[in-house]
């Protein structure tokens, strides 16, 4: 909260070069980037960091290989390489998966010729993965019994990439970063609108928690990153743009751990897309769906949540089928997808490309971004600031690399002072990787920082919500570094508590009042009712 505070005195204060409108992902990264490369760089959003639909994605990072079917091989392409550069800059964080896929009798394609679609998207790849592998029925039944092979045609397997520790974590990390280098932001600040002066942007801020008068934030360049809301923004500000965003709603499902093994299961659903059910933790996340809607805001229905059922029953060969019951908690997000402004462009809503689009306007300095993929999101930081700078904004050091995990010699010695603290192999019951491995893909060289807290006080260690692997040192960490101004910030986002436990379950959990108490001190109790009060 003191974070928050100081960053809002700052906006209402200076001026800065650059002011980025949406703190998910494309905004996120844009601001990452700027500030590591030195401009003056504000950030805002009216909920939290990742707080629409960069929490909702399937956590994938992937090449698109059902792209292929639409022949988009030049987005294939671009989309493996961005997936690669992921893997080689976050190797903790975002890791090869293998996608086990089956494939009904009767389906468009035989399981030989998607074999070979997948052999290709190998190579598009650059063979940066395992090779695929043809799957035959009886194949599929030894190596996961779990999968429904009476009316299987057999299956293929193939590699891409998957975010450990949930989207909305790696995106609070390039705030983070960006943070770390200047950036002035603050969640839960909504922008009503901008006007354009003597080559000033003076956008009109609202600070939705302390409430307060409207303030005016100042800047060179203004960019557009909010996502789904692109549209309305611009609306605001007066741009006209070539693209727009059509919507497109996917939800998923979080239930009890199906799959012993570390991979995805994929199968094509009833409407003919890929469906997949994916690790997340202790538990699985089953989904997703692909449903036009014109809302940003639409929200998950009884509709939605039958057909993941109906669609994983029918695929899994479970004791007893899962119902609404054995959901632990549901994501539902509403994909921005950019279309050029005429209508009519003859593509199937389903097969509408999944690129990102960037326009500038160089008369008023104004950017926006349209459409995007998590996958993809170095590029969007690294175009973003060639944009910037082309608009006369000095960025002091063009070349600095602004991502990636910090160097091997801050890693050795990580692991070395955990060794000594006998916390390296150390893995404690609620989780499935040694404590050690998990802090550093979390927090990087903060990670440190909480290794030195253990040191001065062993109760440091201790797993503060039961159930969960948070330990008490994180969440004081997160009270200080992460901007949680609500409960659900530190539940659902920078941690994924909200996710694999039961709302009934946080709610008992002893430590929560301690946890609430570090995050919030005095308005612990009333944050505390407030996350309750809200519907999940
Ligand atoms: C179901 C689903 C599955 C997906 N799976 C994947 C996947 O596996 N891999 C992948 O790479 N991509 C995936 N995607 C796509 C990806 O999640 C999105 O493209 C991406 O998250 C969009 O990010 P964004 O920053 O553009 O938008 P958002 O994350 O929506 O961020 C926009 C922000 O702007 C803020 N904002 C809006 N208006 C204002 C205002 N007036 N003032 C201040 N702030 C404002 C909002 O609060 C919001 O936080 C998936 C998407 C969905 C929905």
């Amino acid at each position: 909260m003191k974070l928050r505070r100081s960053n809002l005195s700052k906006l209402r204060g200076q001026p800065f070069d650059v002011l980025i409108v949406g703190g998910g992902i494309n905004g996120a990264v844009s601001a990452a980037a700027l500030a590591g490369k030195g401009a003056g760089v504000a950030l805002i959003d009216r909920g939290d960091f990742a707080g629409l639909t960069s929490m909702n994605s399937s956590n994938l990072a992937w090449g698109g290989i059902k792209y292929m079917e639409t022949g988009d091989f030049a987005l294939v392409r671009k989309l493996c390489v961005s997936r690669n550069l992921l893997m080689q800059s976050y190797p903790s964080t975002v890791q090869e998966i293998r996608f086990f896929t089956t494939l009904a009798k009767g389906f468009r394609y035989g399981p030989r010729f998607l074999a070979l679609g997948a052999w290709i998207y190998w190579l598009i790849g650059n063979c940066f993965t395992r090779t695929p592998r043809l799957l035959a029925p009886a194949r599929i039944r030894d190596e996961e019994p779990i999968v429904e092979t009476r009316d299987a045609a057999g299956g293929f397997e193939y590699s891409d990439a998957y975010l450990h520790d949930n989207d909305a974590r790696f995106v609070f990390n390039f705030v983070r970063t960006a943070l770390d280098h200047g950036c002035v932001a603050a969640n839960y600040v909504e922008s009503q609108g901008a006007r354009r002066e003597d080559g000033w942007w003076s956008l009109r801020a609202r600070d939705l928690i302390d409430g307060g008068p409207e303030f005016t934030i100042r800047a060179r360049v203004l960019v557009n990153a909010a996502g789904p809301h692109v549209d309305a923004h611009n609306a605001l500000t007066g741009e006209r743009t070539q693209h727009r965003h059509t919507l497109s709603k996917g939800i998923h499902l979080i239930v009890r751990r199906l799959v012993a093994e570390r991979r995805v299961l994929a199968f094509f659903a009833d409407d003919g897309r890929l469906f997949f059910v994916i690790p997340m933790g202790n538990r699985t996340c089953i989904g997703t769906t692909d449903t036009p809607v014109s809302d940003p805001a639409a929200g998950i229905t009884d509709e939605d949540i039958a057909f993941v059922l109906d669609n994983i029953n029918k695929r899994l060969k479970l004791e007893k089928p899962l119902t609404r019951e054995d959901i632990i908690s549901t994501r539902c997000g509403v994909r921005p997808l950019a279309v050029r402004s005429e209508p009519g462009r003859g593509r199937d809503f389903l097969h509408l490309s999944r690129k990102h689009a960037v326009e500038m306007r160089r008369e008023t300095a104004h950017i926006s971004i349209f459409g995007g993929k998590l996958t993809d999101c170095i590029n969007v930081g690294e175009e973003i600031s060639t944009l910037v700078r082309s608009l006369g904004i000095a960025l002091p050091c063009p070349t600095y690399k602004w991502f990636g995990e910090p160097p091997d010699s801050v890693r050795a010695e990580f692991f070395h002072q955990a060794t000594l603290l006998d916390l390296d192999g150390y893995t404690a019951p609620e989780s499935s990787e040694p404590l050690s491995t998990r802090l550093w893909r979390r927090y990087g060289a903060e990670a440190l920082g909480l290794l030195e807290n253990i040191r001065e006080d062993p109760r440091q260690a201790d797993v503060l919500i039961k159930g969960t692997e948070y330990l008490r040192c994180e969440v004081a960490q997160a009270a200080r570094r992460e901007m949680i101004t609500k409960l659900e910030d530190f539940l659902r986002r920078r941690s994924k508590i909200a996710l694999v436990e039961r709302r009934e379950d946080i709610r008992h959990s002893p430590g929560l009042t301690e946890a609430c108490d570090l995050l919030f001190g005095a308005e612990a109790a009333a944050k505390l009712a407030e996350y309750f009060a809200t519907p999940a």
